[in-house]
């Protein structure tokens, strides 16, 4: 061993979903939207002038926070971009957790959280979700360094009311509370955002991967009082001031403008959901209540690796986490409804083909 090798940060980073070249596949791994983004963000990219690219971006965003914003109807400084909200939720985790008391977010969440904990040496707490996958809000009430709640929670698709969100925010006003909203859009319930005004120790953050369908242009965004928007600038400031690139806020600001093709995408992947929950009972699979674009399901009978590993030779990608409790589950995403047909289609034959 070299010397140096002693010297390198040594970390288990986070393991980010398959992203397979191959083009005929059923993609249900990586909760993206199967409808292409708002006719606007096609119409800005074929209409941008690549020799504008010679130039730096907006360092500010301004186009981008500014129309968030409006969107929001908030202050232009309550509003903060990065490269998705991954960028944007370490970047929070840097600014806000430097107590040496441990944050606290559930033993089945985000898997990233652990991962940027150990990367900035945050100390760290991990209170159980119940048997139903439930987080036991008062595991909440203890004296901690900053707490993260996932609201839908991942993998487990389950979205609390906001009135479960503002009992944290109340019981935690001496620290600071994430609520990551990836997926709040498709639970049909009220985002954290309309909280802001009244607790100042709170940080909403979203992303464009879901809902707007730009996943591939990594845009995430953190909505808070100004003082910790300006904490989560100067963290920015100090690492990559040009974290977003031009054609990312062009796009982004057409996203945010067609709102209405958003909520009609949402609208079909909810349905297709709930065809889906159908689906999965008639064949044998549980599932939890999901307020998101995917269904966390386990089988009757059948281990879930099992399922992940046959359906994964047939060119059909779901998520499997080989983690505690969680090991005999499947996250699916809900596609077209032509792919959950495909999927369907083979998990009939399957089951059928085992239970013989
Ligand atoms: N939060 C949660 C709960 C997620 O599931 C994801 C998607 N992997 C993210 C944040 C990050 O999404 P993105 O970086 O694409 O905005």
């Amino acid at each position: 061993m070299k010397p140096w090798e002693n010297n390198i940060r040594k970390i288990k980073p986070y393991t980010p979903g398959e992203q397979p070249g191959v083009k005929d596949i059923v993609k249900l791994n990586t909760n993206e939207n199967p409808f292409p983004p708002a006719p606007g963000v096609m119409k800005a990219l074929k209409g941008m002038d690549p020799d504008s690219l010679r130039r730096y971006p907006d360092p500010s965003i301004r186009l981008l926070t500014a129309e968030l914003a409006r969107f929001y109807k908030l202050e232009e400084d309550m509003v903060f971009a990065g490269v998705g909200s991954d960028d944007v939720l370490a970047m929070a985790f840097l600014a806000f957790f430097n107590s040496d008391k441990p944050i606290l977010f559930p033993d089945i969440s985000y898997s990233f959280y652990p991962v940027w904990c150990d990367l900035f040496h945050i100390p760290y707490e991990t209170p159980p979700l119940d048997e139903n996958f439930k987080i036991n809000r008062k595991d909440y009430y203890k004296e901690n360094g900053g707490v993260v709640i996932a609201n839908p929670n991942a993998p487990t698709g389950i979205c609390e009311d906001l009135s479960f969100i503002e009992d944290i925010l109340s019981h935690n006003k001496d620290c600071i509370v994430i609520i990551d909203e990836a997926y709040i859009d498709f639970s049909g319930k009220d985002s954290a955002v309309g909280l802001i005004h009244k607790y100042d120790n709170l940080i909403v953050v979203q992303t464009f991967s879901k809902a707007r369908s730009m996943a591939g242009m990594r845009i995430g965004y953190a909505m808070g009082n100004p003082v910790l928007i300006k904490a989560l600038n100067d963290v920015k400031y100090s690492i990559n001031s040009y974290t977003m690139n031009s054609t990312a806020i062009i796009a982004g600001v057409e996203a945010v403008r067609d709102a209405e093709y958003c909520r009609n995408a949402i609208e079909k992947i909810i349905k297709e959901r709930a065809r889906s929950e159908e689906q999965f009972k008639q064949l044998g699979f549980t599932f939890t209540e999901s307020g998101s674009n995917f269904l966390f399901v386990t089988h009757r009978t059948l281990p879930a690796s099992e399922i992940f590993n046959a359906l994964r030779e047939n060119n059909i990608y779901v998520r499997y986490f080989n983690a505690p409790r969680i090991d005999n589950y499947l996250r699916v995403s809900i596609g077209k409804p032509e792919d959950m047909d495909k999927l369907f289609a083979f998990l009939k034959e399957y089951i059928e083909s085992r239970n013989a």
